[in-house]
């Protein structure tokens, strides 16, 4: 039976290059390795990828009919995934004895779980906590975003645009952004 892993974290916890250094080291010993995104990644350059993956895809058939002899699934930006699509990768792990390596974030930048992050929580075999710092030097735990450089805590979950951006912070400096934010909006600076 193959396993299904979670390697969760902030903003800036990973690289699009780490899926591809392990890609290359699959290929190396001529093992079958895909590397998918969803195709609602924020991402600009999706080329590197070998497949992407519609919002309303049934992965398991994907896979079943047109990988099914893969050894290692690496699926970027994971908590962009459905619930439902969660669950298919774990139908492959196990009926298809295929590995399968989710990476993505844990929360967004109101600190609510992603749908398809909170679902590999509840069902990855393997969670794996990667760690980002903070400005302050303490661990990062949430993301913070920035329009036009400007951190703001409203808006959609999802949100694209070259004035967007995303700080990795800890705790303490989320909240204390978070009042500093409630303040300039009570006084109308903002
Ligand atoms: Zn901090």
């Amino acid at each position: 039976m193959g396993r299904l892993a979670f390697q969760y974290g902030t903003v800036h916890a990973f690289k699009s290059e780490d899926a591809m250094l392990l890609k290359n080291k699959f290929l190396k010993y001529h093992l079958p390795i895909k590397v998918m995104v969803p195709i609602i990644t924020h991402q600009e350059d999706v080329s590197h990828y070998d497949y992407l993956i519609s919002r309303d895809e049934n992965i398991y058939l994907t896979i079943k009919r047109q990988f099914p002899n893969l050894k290692l699934l690496v699926i970027d930006d994971g908590h962009l995934l459905s619930e439902v699509q969660v669950d298919q990768l774990l139908q492959v792990a196990i009926h298809l004895n295929i590995a399968v390596i989710c990476y993505g974030l844990r929360t967004d930048f109101r600190t609510a779980g992603f749908p398809g992050a909170r679902r590999l929580l509840e069902l990855a075999q393997v969670l794996i906590p990667v760690t980002t710092y903070c400005a302050c030097g303490k661990k990062a735990l949430f993301s913070v975003r920035k329009e036009h450089g400007k951190i703001t805590f409203s808006g959609d979950q999802l949100l694209k645009g070259k004035d967007v951006s995303y700080e990795a912070v800890c705790p303490t400096c989320y909240y204390r952004k978070l009042i500093q934010y409630k303040k300039l909006k009570q006084s109308g600076r903002m």
